[in-house]
C-alpha cells in the first residue's frame, strides 16, 4: 500500500472511495460532510436516509452519486471530550473500519479527511498520528488489497503534519 498526503478538497478526487467525516445520524452536516453532500447531489442524502444512522467508530458505504469517486464511506468520528472517553480507540476504529468496508467494496484507492479534527475538536497532531499509524498497520496486515491511501489535508499546517509523520523512519533510530 502506498500512503501519501495531499492538500485540497476531497470532493474533487477521482479515487474509488472517499471517506466522509459524518455524524451518527448520517443526514449531512457542516464541514467536509456538507461539502460531500453538496458535490454528490441529493441522491446521496436519499441513500443515507435508508442506512438508519451509524455508531461512533463505525463506517457505512454509499454510492458516490455525482462525485468523481465511485463510493463514499461514511465514518463517524468521536467528539473530543478531553481524551479519557476512548476517543483514540474510536478514531483508530474509524480508519480501520473504513478500510475494511473499502476492501469489501473492492476499492483499490481510498482518500480520508482528517476525521474529528474540525467541529468535533480532536487535537490535530494526535489525530494525524492515529491516522498514519492505523492506516500503515492495516496495510501491513492486509497486503494486496488497497493500493493507495491518500490522507487529505485541508490546510497547509495539516499537510505539513502528515508529511512529517510519513517521512519519519518508523524503525529504531541510532542515537535515540
Ligand atoms: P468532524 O465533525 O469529524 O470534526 P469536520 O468536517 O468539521 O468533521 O472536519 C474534519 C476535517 O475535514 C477538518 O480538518 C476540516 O478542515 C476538513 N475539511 C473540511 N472540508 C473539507 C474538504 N472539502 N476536503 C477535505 N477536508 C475538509
Amino acid at each position: 500500500m502506498i500512503l501519501r498526503a495531499w492538500r485540497g478538497d476531497i470532493t474533487t478526487l477521482a479515487v474509488d472511495a472517499i471517506v466522509n467525516a459524518a455524524n451518527e445520524a448520517l443526514l449531512g452536516g457542516g464541514g467536509v460532510d456538507g461539502a460531500i453532500h453538496r458535490a454528490a447531489g441529493p441522491g446521496l442524502l436519499d441513500e443515507c436516509r435508508r442506512l438508519g444512522g451509524c455508531a461512533t467508530g463505525e463506517a457505512k458505504p454509499t454510492g458516490g452519486h455525482d462525485l468523481p469517486a465511485r463510493w463514499v464511506i461514511h465514518a463517524v468520528g468521536p467528539v473530543w471530550m478531553g481524551g479519557d472517553n476512548s476517543e483514540a480507540d474510536l478514531l483508530a476504529s474509524c480508519y480501520r473500519r473504513s478500510l475494511e468496508v473499502a476492501v469489501g467494496l473492492g476499492a483499490r484507492s481510498v482518500a480520508f479527511p482528517a476525521i474529528s479534527t474540525g467541529v468535533y475538536g480532536y487535537p490535530k497532531a494526535a489525530a494525524a498520528r492515529i491516522a498514519v499509524d492505523t492506516v500503515r498497520a492495516f496495510g501491513a496486515d492486509h497486503p494486496d488489497t488497497i493500493e493507495e491511501v491518500i490522507l487529505v489535508a485541508f490546510a497547509d499546517d495539516d499537510l505539513t503534519r502528515y508529511v512529517e509523520l510519513l517521512a519519519a523512519d518508523r524503525g529504531p533510530v541510532a542515537g535515540t
